[in-house]
């Protein structure tokens, strides 16, 4: 979908803060990369790049090549409740962006310290400094092509609990490097790479190819059993004709894992937690799926406008759907023409 113009950062009146379904509330690092990745795609990034050290609490930095901000933008983005995604007037639910709550930036800033570099084009670049708390502490000029640097820094050192309820950095380094794959394989028109403590962990080549993404974050062997779909499916829900369209790449069951979380699945370009949707493509492999085992496998949906409550989950990983039946048929129907296209063309070339 084409990027909606750049439109100012607002403060959002009471009513729309009371509709937004509960506050942000970063508990780990992962939460933090999935907010920064957010707001780099919603301004309209082909490039992103995540950088992350130790657990993720040292330091987490995101750059994109966005539309970046003014100054006054920039020292806004950081306060409480404002946002440039939501004209006045318009539902939280209706929301085309991946943000709409205008929470994320300031809830970061509460729990670390926080500094925005960006640029919206203009002969100067800003700075702006938060720290644990939202709202700008220091605002200063700096250089800096277009795009925008956001660098987490001491994520809970003040908040110890936050701290104590952490998992071991192993684990929370896993968390963040799955929520970067969401992104990176629903969105394969994005570059998305992520770095660990120097090391380049997976970057994917941003030219739309599912195929590429999947070769980006997983390897060769995979990327080459992946099948590819692109497809438009009529359902008739409630009356009215309506139109889904599905994308993504199906890897072949002869590849499979243990468990579930190689599924992605996204909604509008939300990677989304949802269970039915995550069964119904299990539903689409049927028998080829060996029992106990897991595919691996990206779809993506995308749905009419006013299909989708976005504003449902507290963080935003899942969403309602107006016609939950009419996804999870679309789901299941994509995934089995896949594999049975690619079924069809295994068999030609063993005739050959
Ligand atoms: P939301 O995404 O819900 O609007 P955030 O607190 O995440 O709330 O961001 C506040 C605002 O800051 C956004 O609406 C956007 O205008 C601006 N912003 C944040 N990150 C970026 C970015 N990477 N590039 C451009 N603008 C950004
Ligand atoms: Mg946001």
């Amino acid at each position: 979908d084409p990027v909606p113009e750049r439109r100012p950062v607002r403060r959002l009146d009471d009513a729309t803060v009371a509709s937004v379904a509960a506050g942000e509330v970063i508990t780990r690092p992962a939460d933090v990369v999935v907010e920064l990745i957010e707001n780099a795609l919603d301004a309209g990034a082909t490039r992103v790049d995540v950088a992350v050290a130790g657990d993720g609490t040292d330091r987490i930095r995101v750059s994109d090549d966005g539309r970046g901000m003014s100054r006054r933008d920039a020292e806004l983005a950081v306060e409480r409740h404002t946002t440039s995604k939501l004209a006045p007037g318009e539902s939280v639910s209706a929301a085309e962006t991946l943000g709409f709550r205008g929470e994320a930036l300031a809830s970061v800033a509460t729990v670390a310290r926080l500094e925005l570099r960006t640029n919206d084009g203009g002969p100067q670049g800003t700075r702006v400094v938060a720290e644990y708390g939202p709202g700008a502490a220091r605002t200063e000029p700096v250089g800096r092509g277009r795009g925008t640097t956001v660098t987490v820094r001491d994520l809970f050192a003040e908040t110890p609990a936050r701290r104590e309820s952490l998992g071991t950095s192993r684990t929370e380094f896993a968390r963040v490097s799955d929520a970067v794959s969401r992104y990176a394989l629903v969105r394969p028109d994005v570059a998305l790479s992520l770095t660990h403590d120097g090391s380049e962990v997976f970057a994917t080549p941003g030219t739309g190819g599912y195929d590429d993404a999947l070769l980006g974050v997983y390897d060769r062997e995979i990327a080459g059993r992946a099948v590819e779909f692109d497809s438009v499916q009529g359902v008739d829900s409630g009356g009215g004709d309506a139109e889904l369209a599905l994308s993504g790449a199906v890897v072949q069951p002869s590849i499979t894992r243990a468990r579930r979380d190689h599924s992605y699945v996204a909604v509008d370009g939300r990677p989304v937690d949802n269970e039915r949707l995550g069964r119904a493509v299990v539903e689409g492999y049927g028998d080829l799926l060996p029992d106990d085992r897991a595919p691996i496998a990206v779809v993506s949906v995308s749905t009419p406008d006013s299909w989708v409550d976005h504003n449902v989950h507290p963080r935003k990983r899942d969403v309602r759907l107006r016609a939950p039946d009419d996804v999870e048929r679309a789901v299941e129907s994509a995934v089995s023409d896949a594999l049975s296209t690619a079924d069809r063309r295994g068999a030609d070339d063993l005739s050959m």
